[in-house]
């Protein structure tokens, strides 16, 4: 068993949390909105370190130039508002059961205004704040600030280093277990206690797609016995410390055919090529281009049936997405993966995943296993 064991990082300040706040500010009006409305979620969390229930009360915070940061919360919940990280920044307006707090919300809006909104927020509350105020109009934050969360600090970054060497950590000890005569899910069950071992607090998923699953890049787990022979594609993450872990390598269980062999080289040489490409001012689609044509050109561009990565951060899925038609330039600080696949209908697949960051001058991998076809029992 590698040992990851790490003392937690410096928990962040409400400096740090301060300075996001007004980054957010800042974006919103080059973007032309009024300000944004963030409800609980990923950029709740981020924004203020607050991380209530998701239910149907309502809690926003609400951002704009004109104010300071005002977190509309159920009187109930105001105590444990008060006691998150960002607490002394912001200042409350709390509502009552029985009253009605989208009326309460409207006296912190501009009318004929436009807000970016959360996207995760429950279209409940988008269409009973547009009932309150019907004047004001929304967009999704995808859509208008998708780079909000993009590039990381150095905190994030030592959070995400960690998620990465940990996920690495899982792996290394995985490939010395027994994979043939298994079903999948017991595999994946393994992931999930090794990935907790070495300090995840939490699963997000674990595949393990053997034989003709691997075909398919969102099968989970199934009762499937691995058999020997079979190329298995095992795909994992989660959080530690607050920040994602997804990292893919695809093992082969005794000797691998020659076909197997060769597609894992291919996948190999898009990944690494893909990777070393990486720095600044290179589009996220220039990344995406330089896997796609080293598959292509192998005669495999249509197996390739997905685009080459995503962002990663208090989320494992997030902007800025590595695919064709996004002209979004990489900057330093951002985090995401590069994951190129090839695939066979009911016959097999191989991804190689691991996650990056830009640094000043090109590239910096989070994950650190070897990327040679591995050998399994
Ligand atoms: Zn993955
Ligand atoms: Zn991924
Ligand atoms: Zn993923």
């Amino acid at each position: 068993m590698t040992s990851t064991a790490q003392a937690a990082p410096a928990a962040f300040t409400t400096d740090d949390y301060a300075a996001r706040m007004a980054r957010v500010v800042n974006d919103a009006v080059k973007a032309g909105l009024a300000g944004v409305i963030i409800t609980p979620g990923p950029d709740l969390a981020w924004l203020t370190g607050y991380q209530p229930h998701i239910t149907e009360r309502l809690t926003m915070l609400v951002l704009s130039p004109d104010r300071e940061p005002t977190l509309i919360v159920p009187r109930l919940e105001r105590g444990d508002a008060e006691e998150s990280a960002a607490g002394p920044l912001l200042s409350f307006v709390d509502w009552m059961d029985g009253s009605d707090p989208y009326e309460a919300a409207s006296t912190l809006f501009r009318p004929d205004a436009e807000f970016g909104i959360s996207d995760a927020a429950w279209a409940l509350h988008l269409l009973r704040l547009r009932r309150a105020m019907p004047d004001v109009s929304y967009r999704g934050l995808s859509d208008c600030l998708p780079m909000l969360r993009a590039v990381k600090d150095a905190g994030e970054l030592a959070r995400l280093a960690a998620a990465g060497a940990a996920a690495d950590a899982a792996y290394r000890d995985i490939i010395g277990t027994r994979f043939a005569g298994r079903r999948e899910i017991d595999v994946a069950a393994d992931l999930a206690a090794l990935l907790r071992q070495h300090g995840h607090e939490q699963i997000d998923f674990t595949i393990v797609g053997s034989g003709p699953n691997g075909a398919n890049p969102h099968h989970e787990a199934g009762d499937r016995l691995i058999q020997p022979g079979d190329p298995v594609v095992l795909d994992f993450g989660g959080l530690r410390f607050g920040y994602g872990s997804d990292t893919t390598r695809t093992v082969s269980v005794g000797e691998p055919g020659p076909e197997v062999r060769a597609v894992h080289e291919i996948v190999r040489q898009a990944q690494e090529a893909a990777v070393n490409a990486v720095r600044p001012g290179v589009t996220c689609a220039d990344i995406d281009q330089v896997a796609r044509k080293i598959i292509a050109d192998a005669g495999y561009g249509d197996n390739f049936i997905h685009r080459t990565g995503h962002g990663i951060g208090v989320t494992t899925h997030e902007p800025p997405y590595i695919v064709t038609g996004e002209a979004q330039p990489l900057v330093p600080g951002m985090c995401f993966s590069v994951e190129p696949g090839i695939y066979f209908a009911d016959q097999f697949g191989v991804r190689i995943e691991d996650i990056v960051t830009v640094t000043e001058d090109g590239v910096q991998r989070l994950n650190n296993t070897s990327r040679v076809l591995q050998t399994v029992e």
